[in-house]
């Protein structure tokens, strides 16, 4: 953000709200209010080889870091550019092989880190304002919250500890918070995750369920832009959560990831709460405390599901500190926390679960196995729908050897899936 009133935004104390950003000129739907670039961002482990990891541009055929062979860039500029954040995880990658595995929050606060740190070499006297201003809200955490936070020390401590210098536990404490808090998650335009990246101007935003203006990514750096009209002197509102759901769900998920219940127009009308909660026509309405109790389990039912996911992966560190990956409880957990991904959309996720089970499923099993063949088929036609189709193929091919031995060729699924491998070629 550009000094008062030069670039159409400035900063200011929103009323009830802290700081909040306004605009000084008039923008009109589309307009582009104001761009920011990433203070400190990380390309999502699943997108390797798929995107440069210094400008996030896609393309086929990058290169790769001739040493961990994990990174991959456009060219020799792309590389150099990284290097002073891929050198924190380049040898360490090659050391833990496979068990390299920080979450990405980890990832994101190793290099905030490492930023801070040449900043402060560079300027002593200049003031980290840009992350050190944003909110951590650390007084309000709830144990779990807590034991997510520890554990993310533990694991930045065991796989960064030769290039960085750690601040003291309560500073890493609040960073991790603050990234909780403010952190985003790059998108592309099919809303799937692409990394993670803190903009310091873009949360200085204020939250509303009709936002004003959207966030959308030109490889790492953010864009803001007009969806209603913005006259001078109105404060410009984003959404840090899904839309969809009624206004008493969107207020328990920003109290629980924010720590503030919104006063917006919609919150205050409810107007398409209605048609959000629709109810079948029934010869006999349900009673309200029975509409109730449905309501609060649908709610939460969706916020199980989340935390199971959360579950699993801390098990999955606690586990994998001793454990190999191919340990059979480790295997279990994937295999659970593979299925929660599938029911929660994330296709991603479920696919680098589904990649570490499958092969010490096939060593460990016997030949002819029902487990086998259901993780092939899974993974196979997860693969099909992420556009990775030659790895598909290869996948549902081994389930068909094992189908037909287990369920005889004639078999409906046998059948089915011959066509849908010959679709595929
Ligand atoms: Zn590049
Ligand atoms: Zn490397
Ligand atoms: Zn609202």
């Amino acid at each position: 953000i550009e000094e008062e009133g030069k670039g159409g935004v400035d900063r200011f104390d929103s009323p009830g709200k802290g700081r909040g950003l306004r605009v000084t000129k008039r923008f009109k739907v589309g307009d582009l209010v104001f761009v920011s670039p990433a203070y400190s961002y990380v390309l999502s482990a699943n997108e390797r080889g798929f995107y440069c990891e210094f400008c996030f541009a896609r393309k086929e055929g990058l290169a790769k870091c001739g040493k961990c062979k994990r990174a991959f860039y456009c060219n020799v500029g792309c590389q150099k550019g990284d290097w002073a954040m891929h050198k924190l995880e380049c040898s360490s990658m090659c050391a833990y092989g496979e068990n390299w595995c920080p979450s990405e929050t980890v990832r994101l606060v190793a290099r905030i880190i490492a930023k801070q740190k040449t900043q402060k070499e560079r300027d002593p006297s200049e003031k980290l304002l840009q992350v050190e201003e944003l909110e951590a809200h650390l007084d309000k955490m709830d144990n779990e919250k807590h034991e997510m936070n520890e554990t993310d020390i533990a694991a930045l401590h065991h796989f960064y500890s030769k290039h960085l210098e750690f601040p003291d536990h309560n500073s890493l404490l609040t960073i991790f918070c603050q990234v909780n808090c403010n952190g985003f998650t790059v998108e592309d335009e099919e809303l799937s995750h692409l990394g993670s990246a803190v903009y310091p101007d873009v949360a200085l935003m204020n939250h509303s369920c009709c936002p004003n203006v959207l966030v959308t990514y030109k490889g790492h750096v953010a864009e803001v832009r007009a969806v209603q009209q913005i006259n001078p002197g109105d404060e410009v509102y984003t959404s840090y959560i899904d839309l969809l759901y009624p206004t008493e769900d969107r207020n328990v998920r920003l109290k629980d990831a924010y720590y503030f219940t919104c006063d917006c127009k919609e919150c205050a009308t409810k107007a398409k709460d209605k048609a959000k909660m629709k109810l079948r026509k029934l010869s006999e309405p349900p009673a309200p405390e029975e509409l109730r109790k449905m309501f609060l389990y649908g709610r939460s039912i969706i916020e199980d599901f989340r935390r199971l996911l959360t579950m699993c992966e801390l098990s999955l560190d606690k586990m994998g500190a001793v454990f190999d990956d191919a340990n059979v409880y480790m295997l279990h957990m994937m295999y659970q926390s593979m299925g929660v991904c599938l029911a929660l959309e994330d296709w991603d996720g479920a696919a680098s679960y589904g990649e570490k089970i499958i092969k010490p499923y096939s060593t460990l099993y016997p030949a002819y196995s029902l487990n086998v063949a259901s993780i092939c088929l899974k993974l196979g036609r997860l693969y099909t729908a992420l556009d990775r189709p030659s790895q598909g193929l290869r996948l549902l091919k081994k389930a068909l050897v094992i189908l037909e031995v287990t369920h005889g060729k004639d078999h409906n699924c046998v059948t089915d899936l011959k066509k849908e491998i010959v679709q595929l070629k």
